[in-house]
């Protein structure tokens, strides 16, 4: 039995119960439960689901533990969150967030024109909206509108030419004029491979000079008093709270000077996100080395610390972290279309009356294998393996006897497993440190786990079922982009552990977990593989669950479109070869046509049941 550092990593939102993976909330459906309940209605290929209620759960642990710090510290300032667009721009995404968001009076931050306009379409009335990112003009004035719709509005200066700009727009606007935050470039940089926000050559903020500058041109401009708030963010998955601290330090102080200098409406600091996430699925690597009350500790202390220090007001604290609110809400669900060495089976061996003697030894190693000499004939094997492909390789043996090796060391293999399984971890470790099981898995990495491809960041995974059963075979994981990067696989320290099914007697799936942020929007249609299906699972109170919005991954006709094909040409082009064809009876042509018209509609994942074949 092995519970995959579920709890690690799941901080108790999913539990493992009768050997399947759990939701931990009211009726506790299992995800193989779920999952089958979307694939009854025809779905096949990977499945994104969402769960609202973890959204709830972040928001309202972030919000708590800010409040009980401010308490317990007896601080004189507010707390104020809001969430970050770029780590989830998805329709569904907002639309369950929005409505938890309302009792909080948590917002939105944009860094961008497209993300500023959904702010400004969906943002709880009196929630605050935060600007952040590199402005033009048009950008600029979006946030006038902002404002001026009743949103209470926040644009952070990047940089001084951003500030210009805002004075020359509130001259237009004659009026009503958004609050006006100061990004400040830190020394603190933070760590990891999402650093490169913070520190002083940051490719954001403003130097202790530019703010100065700042300064001089929100006085003489007459918009000091519109001056409220100082930002920062040292970058994302601050997996140690001491750099968070050393910035904390450096902005207090900052915020208290500005302040001192005449900054009356300076009220607010703004730490940006990079509030971590556990991603470990192992007992001694950790992602992040801080709770989340130590983190909110830290940061009410020092603000009071340096406030009282300088003599000046304490601040209310705004956070965005957009990675620690998202990423649990969803989990990804891939099923297993093949283990590579299931197509080796007894049936397939084509043994000759004369075996080269290598070949012939295999044999027997297979037929005599026993608990006892398991391990040893397992090496031998390996090493009969390495000699054979050899011999083929310099055409001593034919393709009839290569195919039999294959056969045969793979036969013995499983035998091996099966037979020190018994026998207990040390011994099938052996055998798992030198052979991995390929799992092919409908699903694109590249779609759908990103950070793993361009960051190796790893995310949780663990099959739905089966939980009460020793998982026997290493893994590593393929996906069915075309590409040999589409391919995870584990270091034999941190092997991950499968069941050995029989696909054509059952299902077997995988579920990534923590995948709510960043990884969606960033996915790329590699091979043209899309966003994989998705569905919101969402709770009543009396415990039970109903799906809804499900939108299923784009058809092959609409991702063509998005590419800009013109569909129509495309569907003429198709129908005019059709027609040309010599190969095709007159009569069947339409029947053709229309077969290909279905194939066009369906989406661009592979539409198989190991169980069935393929499906109709
Ligand atoms: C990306 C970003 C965030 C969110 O960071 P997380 O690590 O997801 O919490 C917040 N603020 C700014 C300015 C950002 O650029």
């Amino acid at each position: 039995m092995k519970n995959y550092g579920i709890h690690i990593w799941s901080n108790d939102d999913f539990i493992i119960e009768d050997g399947l993976v759990k939701v931990n909330y009211r009726s506790k459906p299992s995800l193989y439960e779920i999952i089958k309940r979307i694939r009854e209605t025809g779905i096949r290929g990977p499945v994104l689901l969402r769960f609202p209620h973890l959204i709830r759960k972040q928001i309202a642990a972030l919000y708590s533990e800010f409040n009980r710090a401010i308490e317990s510290f007896e601080y004189k300032g507010r707390f104020h969150a809001v969430f970050p667009l770029k780590v989830n721009q998805f329709p569904n995404f907002i639309e369950s967030l929005i409505p938890i968001a309302r009792p909080f009076n948590y917002g939105l931050e944009a860094g961008s024109k497209a993300e500023l306009i959904i702010a400004m379409a969906y943002n709880n009335k009196n929630a605050p909206i935060t600007v952040n990112g590199f402005k033009d003009r048009s950008m600029i004035t979006l946030g006038f509108l902002s404002a001026r719709m009743g949103h209470d509005t926040t644009l952070t200066i990047e940089g001084l030419n951003e500030l210009e700009n805002i004075i020359e727009v509130a001259k237009e606007f004659d009026g009503l004029t958004p609050n006006i935050g100061l990004r400040i470039r830190l020394h603190t940089s933070g760590i990891g491979i999402w650093a490169k926000s913070g520190g002083i050559n940051s490719k954001f903020g403003l130097t202790s000079t530019e703010l100065l500058e700042a300064m001089e041109m929100l006085r003489k401009s007459g918009l000091l008093d519109r001056f409220t708030m100082i930002h920062f963010h040292i970058g994302s998955q601050i997996g140690e709270i001491n750099p968070v601290k050393k910035a904390l330090r450096e902005a207090g102080n900052i915020y208290a000077e500005l302040k001192k200098m005449g900054a009356k409406n300076l009220n607010n600091i703004n730490l940006g996100g990079g509030l971590a996430v556990e991603y470990s699925q192992h007992e001694h690597i950790h992602h992040r080395n801080y709770t989340l009350t130590e983190f909110t500790n830290d940061v009410v202390f020092l603000l009071k610390e340096i406030a009282h220090q300088k003599g000046v007001q304490e601040p209310d604290i705004y956070t965005e972290s957009g990675r620690f609110i998202a990423a649990s809400h969803a989990v990804l669900v891939t099923p297993v279309l093949e283990l590579f060495s299931q197509e080796y089976t007894e049936k397939g061996l084509r043994l000759k009356e004369h075996n080269p003697p290598l070949v012939q030894e295999l044999y027997d190693l297979y037929k005599s294998i026993n608990p006892s000499n398991a391990i040893e004939y397992f090496h031998d094997s390996l090493d009969h393996m390495e000699s054979l492909l050899t011999l083929f390789d310099l055409g001593y043996i034919d393709l009839q006897d290569r195919s039999n090796t294959e056969i045969l060391v793979h036969l013995i293999i499983k035998k091996a497993i099966e037979l020190t399984k018994e026998k207990g971890r040390a011994e099938l470790k052996r055998i798992q440190d030198r052979v991995q099981e390929r799992y092919l898995l409908n699903f694109s990495l590249f779609q759908s786990l990103p950070d793993f491809w361009g960051l190796g960041q790893r995310f949780p995974v663990m099959p739905l079922n089966r939980l009460d059963e020793t998982p026997t075979r290493s893994a590593s994981l393929w996906d069915i982009t075309c590409d040999s990067d589409g391919e995870i696989d584990f270091n034999v320290d941190y092997p991950l552990l499968l069941h050995d099914v029989d696909l054509a007697k059952e299902e077997y799936f995988l579920a990534f977990f923590l995948v709510g942020a960043y990884q969606e929007i960033l996915g790329m249609k590699h091979n043209l593989f899309t966003h994989p299906t998705e569905v919101t699972v969402e709770f009543a109170k009396d415990g039970s669950y109903t799906l809804k919005n499900m939108v299923e991954a784009q058809s092959i006709l609409d991702i063509l479109y998005d590419l800009d094909y013109d569909i129509n040409a495309l569907q003429s082009r198709l129908k005019s070869l059709i027609a040309e064809s010599d190969l095709i009876e007159t009569a069947k042509k339409d029947r053709i046509i229309e077969m290909l018209n279905l194939l066009l509609h369906e989406n661009n994942y592979l539409k198989i049941s190991p169980k069935r074949g393929e499906d109709g």
